[in-house]
């Protein structure tokens, strides 16, 4: 039987697959069982930040898997030390909370701010608003967070507490955010829900009608944060700092880790045995990130995201397919003008380049180490995928 007959036998049917298996990765190209080559344009979802088994990474993973690879929380170990310092230098947050995933990482956000809110005011403050076609996880609260309600099926019952105002929508917000409400969570770039970021002035109110009203400000950047931006955080290119913010796919280059970051005002709120995860800061997945992070900081590294993202964008609109373009640095929407996204997707998959799709938007999100020959790589293929008429 083939590897995907043995698979489909034994493995919940939870995702939609292409008949791809893939089994080598070198930088930013990947080869399957057969040895065919296909230029990644998705970086696993936005988390091979580095690209594929990038050599410093894998050699850091590597030792630190020969020196200890778990200990439970009742220990120290230096690198989640060495992590957490190097990672709260950057961002500028005092703790942190680490988990496995994006939704454990908001999961903690969540349990923060309602806790919070519980420790200042009592209860009854347990609200929290997020935006209408927002996503924040596949966990029953995280689920429930989510304001898309194609999401809000079978599981019933649902998490209560969570409000949902329209993105962009000042009045709707301020008609909202009563005294229910501990916190707002945002998306800086919604990226599930299309790559379409928040208006400034949007961001600006949230910010400052959340702090007259001592209401938490929590960022997802599950997708956004690490570099994906061209800054380490989505939130600098806006001129602010939530309270919270969440990471996860790019931050340890391919291992799980989820991280809650919390600023002066509520970083002592999680005490001793308030919230907890067996595997969260495990130390191969700490090591993958401080390989990440010690990149990231390189000089020069995040202005090469930058232009990395302005010499792609501009070769996008140059091709006669594409209408228009969203999202911010590397992490990029494209509006086709008569091809129906998931169609072309998997057309560029069949010629070797492997993409994402957010709703009807084509969506990449290319690893923030690849080069400009293999951005052209991939423009080629794209390009002949758009002019092909079938
Ligand atoms: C992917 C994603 C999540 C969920 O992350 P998991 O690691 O799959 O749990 C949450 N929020 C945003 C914005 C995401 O893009």
């Amino acid at each position: 039987m083939s590897t995907i007959e043995r698979f489909n036998e034994h493995v919940m049917p939870t995702y939609g697959r292409y008949d791809l298996v893939l089994e080598n990765g070198g930088s930013c190209v990947a080869t399957d069982e057969n040895g065919k080559s296909y230029v990644d344009f998705g970086s696993g979802i936005g988390v091979n930040s580095l690209g594929f088994c990038d050599e410093k990474w894998a050699d850091s993973v590597c030792a630190q898997a020969k020196k200890i690879q778990h200990t439970s929380n009742y220990y120290y170990t230096k690198v989640q030390a060495d992590l957490a310092e190097k990672l709260c230098g950057i961002t500028g947050y005092s703790k942190i909370f680490f988990g496995n995933s994006g939704a454990e990482a908001n999961e903690c956000a969540i349990k923060l701010a309602r806790k919070y809110s519980f420790d200042k005011y009592g209860k009854g403050r347990h609200n929290i608003i997020t935006l209408v076609n927002s996503f924040h996880g596949r966990t029953l609260a995280t689920l429930s967070a989510t304001g898309q309600d194609v999401f809000h099926n079978y599981f019933f019952p649902f998490v209560e507490g969570f409000v949902n105002v329209e993105a962009n929508n000042t009045d709707d917000l301020k008609e909202k955010l009563d005294d229910t409400v501990c916190a707002v969570m945002i998306e800086f770039v919604q990226g599930e829900g299309g790559v379409i970021s928040l208006d400034k002035d949007f961001v600006d109110a949230v910010f400052s009608l959340c702090k007259e009203k001592d209401v938490l400000v929590i960022a997802d950047e599950v997708q956004t944060g690490v570099g994906r931006t061209g800054k380490f955080l989505a939130s600098e290119n806006f001129g602010v700092k939530p309270n919270i913010t969440t990471l996860a796919k790019g931050i340890a280059g391919g291992l799980p880790m989820g991280c809650c970051l919390a600023d002066e005002t509520c970083c002592d709120v999680l005490g001793k045995s308030t919230h907890g995860s067996t595997f969260g800061g495990n130390p191969v997945c700490c090591a993958g990130a401080v390989a990440v992070l010690e990149r990231l900081t390189e000089d020069g590294f995040l202005q090469g995201v930058c232009e990395k993202s302005e010499y792609l964008r501009k070769k996008l609109m140059s091709l006669d397919g594409v209408e228009s373009l969203s999202g911010i640095g590397l992490m990029i929407g494209i509006t086709l003008k008569d091809k129906a996204a998931a169609g072309v997707c998997k057309a560029c998959f069949e010629n070797g380049l492997l993409a994402l799709t957010a709703k009807e938007k084509l969506r990449l999100l290319p690893p923030l180490t690849i080069t400009k020959a293999e951005i052209d790589k991939g423009i080629e293929i794209l390009d002949k995928v758009l002019k092909n008429n079938t």
